[in-house]
């Protein structure tokens, strides 16, 4: 199955000169979301992984599923101020200012294998800050996992040398 086809272009959202990607068809089609789901746990099928991780909020969508495919708990990432238990935070830089993100301080227990998962990897900021996240709560990073990569925009290089899964790029 070709899941490039089922993603939607939509021109100038949020913003003049974006061209968004919207999983939302993926999301809608039965195949397409198996499919998805299948592709992200294959590297994963080996059992190395204890937790995923997933950024707010289509990070949520992927990760829950994939966390449930390989049979391991859910982390959410959450945008500022809507964790209620005692959190961590990152801060990354956008296009005009900062952005922030936050975990919860137990969520993750020293040494836990976390395979990080979101929709899209562009710039990287975002999958980079929650990696540090991880990092400093002592979980060991298997593995990041993004549907869609755009490769032009060189996110891989903000993120490492630890394995980056893709499954569409352009
Ligand atoms: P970045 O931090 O630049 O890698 O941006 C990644 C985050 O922004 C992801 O959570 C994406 O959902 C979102 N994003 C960035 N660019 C796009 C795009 N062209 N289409 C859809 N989502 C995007």
């Amino acid at each position: 199955m070709d899941l490039k086809e089922i993603i939607r272009d939509v021109p100038d959202f949020p913003k003049a000169g974006i061209l968004f990607k919207d999983i939302t068809p993926l999301l809608g089609d039965a195949d397409a979301l198996r499919a998805t789901i299948e592709q992200l746990a294959r590297p994963y099928r080996n059992g190395a992984v204890d937790l995923v991780v997933g950024i707010e909020s289509r990070g949520f969508i992927f990760g829950t599923a994939l966390a449930r495919e390989l049979g391991v708990g859910f982390v959410p990432i959450r945008k500022p101020g809507k964790l209620p238990a005692d959190a961590i935070s990152a801060e990354y830089e956008l296009e005009y200012g900062t952005d922030k993100i936050e975990i919860h301080t137990d969520a993750i227990a020293g040494g836990q294998r976390v395979a990080l998962v979101d929709d899209l990897l562009a710039t990287g900021g975002t999958m980079s800050a929650a990696c540090q996240l991880v990092s400093e709560l002592k979980g060991k990073i298997v593995g990041i996992s993004f549907v869609i990569e755009l490769s032009f925009l060189n996110g891989r290089e903000k993120l490492g040398d630890w394995p980056i899964h893709t499954l569409i790029h352009y």
